[in-house]
């Protein structure tokens, strides 16, 4: 059981750039067992996109698609995953860390009775015993977690592998799905939040604090969005004081993102908050408080009233922009 099978979700029927930085993690730990790193690919991708994986080390694709695989039914698809990890004899099934994976993958360990290590932060720092590190109580510090079952299951969390190209010839084979049991849930219709760019997807994100004083003095958040092609995000109290909509609160009790360039206005970077976004490869603080939580977090921080500084660096990026 050398091989590592990849659940390699989409979204429209596109791979998000997560699951390109699990297929070069999932390869690398194959090559490190002596196996095989196959992917499995469950609903409609177009042929190009399901190649595309060959360039992250990717030897096989197992696709399935049609009405079953149409909607999430978690019944279905669990019993897909693990039919494949047992049929190409998978002794590790990796999953990126997302909200698909928290109702997927504790199914398939119970199914397969294989250990799971959610949220993983980098690969096994032991094959034998099997040990993966993964971040505890928020971040706060970090774990080695040994798994002692004989398939293992890990959920890796984004931005902590990085997307590494190791060109492989692919080949894309269907996976002959058995009968699942019949779903217990029906999706009768969807409605996809349109116009706005989705938080989950966004390489940049600026986000605004209470220290952002009202709904009023969003307008710079905007506008520094609407420059650098962000999306916009808020800690809780914004979306609890209705400041700003819920679906764009991050943290331990909202999305969670792994941007590029997270910029934290007026948020004091409780752990809490932190929860949702230390994952991003930088993050920018501007705050009136110097000693506040947020600037442990940062790489890059402003001491200074963000009504003031905000507009300044607005002006900066719109003339960097404009001259480049
Ligand atoms: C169970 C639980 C779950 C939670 N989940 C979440 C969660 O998912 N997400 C989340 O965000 N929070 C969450 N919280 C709340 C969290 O504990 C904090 O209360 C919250 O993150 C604080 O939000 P804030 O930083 O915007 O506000 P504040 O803590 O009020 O901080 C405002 C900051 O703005 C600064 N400031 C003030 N004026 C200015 C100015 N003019 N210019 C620049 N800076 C200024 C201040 O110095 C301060 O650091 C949770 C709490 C609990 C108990």
């Amino acid at each position: 059981m050398n091989n590592v099978l990849i659940y390699t979700e989409n979204f429209d029927g596109k791979f998000k750039k997560s699951i390109y930085e699990i297929a070069s993690y999932g390869s690398e730990i194959a090559r490190q067992l002596g196996g095989e790193p196959i992917a499995i690919s469950l609903g409609e991708v177009a042929e190009e996109e399901l190649k595309s994986l060959g360039n992250y080390g990717i030897s096989k694709v197992l696709t399935a698609a049609g009405e079953t695989f149409k909607t999430l039914q978690n019944r279905a698809y669990t019993a897909a995953i693990a039919q494949a990890a047992q049929q190409e004899n998978a002794g590790v099934i990796i999953f990126s860390a997302s909200n698909t994976a928290k109702a997927i993958a504790p199914r398939v360990s119970v199914k397969l009775k294989a250990g799971m290590v959610f949220a993983a932060t980098g690969l096994p720092s032991n094959l034998n015993p099997f040990t993966v590190p993964k971040k505890v109580f928020h971040g706060k510090a970090f774990a080695d977690v040994v798994v002692n079952s004989e398939r293992k299951i890990i959920s890796l969390s984004q931005n902590s592998f990085g997307v590494k190209e190791h060109p492989a010839e692919v080949t894309i084979e269907a996976l002959q799905v058995e009968a699942a049991a019949p779903a217990n849930t029906r999706v009768t219709d969807t409605q996809k939040a349109s116009g706005k760019m989705l938080l989950n997807d966004a390489e940049i994100i600026v986000s605004g604090g209470r220290g952002m004083k009202s709904a009023d003095n969003w307008q710079p958040i905007e506008e520094l969005a609407a420059i650098l092609g962000a999306a916009t995000a808020c800690s809780r109290p914004v979306s609890d004081e209705g400041w700003r909509p819920h679906a764009e609160h991050v943290g331990q009790t909202g999305k969670i993102v792994a941007p590029n360039l997270y910029f934290a206005l007026g948020i004091s970077g409780a752990i809490q908050h932190l929860a949702g976004v230390s994952s991003s490869k930088v993050i920018v603080a501007i705050n009136t408080d110097k000693d506040a939580p947020i600037f442990q977090a940062a790489d890059y921080g402003i001491v200074g009233d963000v009504q003031k500084v905000l507009p300044q660096l607005n002006e900066a990026f719109r003339k960097f922009k404009a001259e480049n």
